[in-house]
């Protein structure tokens, strides 16, 4: 089976020792097939996070079981008055979001049959068990309810980004390492 791993390692490791640690992993499992080193990619700009990092390993994956590496800010340990400040009101909008996400369900409408705005199919809501159209797939909740989630989702983003600018100059860089290996 064709298998990818990440492993994360602060940029001041030496990258021999790195080699070495995928080295051994492919080698001592499976068929002890697969990524022979690493490509360091360090003409690539290091990335805002992990998850921005990871994207973009995932868009060099080859499947010829390589090896690479690219740089991230790892703002996790940092915490400072402003990162508390920041965590208590993306807690309060991830709330409110769910709170509004509740009291809308189309369950919650009176009438017993919903009408779908994209492919007009009349549905019996009985039969329908979250928020989607069982036909077309379509989110049967109205405009309005669906703006004011993405607007949660946009705050919530927007307050992530923040706090990661605040925390950048305190935060570690660090390798994101992503391998292939069979097993
Ligand atoms: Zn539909």
């Amino acid at each position: 089976m064709h298998n990818g791993l990440t492993v994360s390692y602060p940029v001041s490791t030496p990258q021999a020792e790195i080699v070495t640690y995928v080295q051994n992993y492919v080698r001592s499992r499976g068929d002890r097939w697969g990524a022979d080193g690493v490509n360091f990619l360090t003409s690539e700009p290091i990335f805002e996070n992990e998850s921005k990092a990871y994207d973009f390993l995932m868009s060099k994956v080859d499947d010829c079981y390589g090896g690479y590496a690219v740089r991230y800010y790892d703002t996790s340990s940092v915490s400072t008055t402003r990162t508390k400040v920041i965590d208590i009101q993306i807690q309060k909008t991830i709330d409110k979001k769910a709170e509004w996400v509740l009291a809308h369900s189309i369950h919650n409408l009176k009438a017993k049959h919903i009408t779908c705005a994209k492919c007009s199919s009349r549905l019996n809501k009985s039969y329908i068990k979250g928020e989607k159209c069982p036909l077309c797939y379509a989110d049967l909740r109205s405009k309005a309810v669906l703006e004011r989630i993405k607007g949660f989702e946009d705050k919530i983003a927007l307050l992530r980004k923040e706090k990661e600018e605040h925390c950048r100059p305190k935060a570690t860089v660090m390798w994101l390492v992503w391998f292939e290996y069979n097993s």
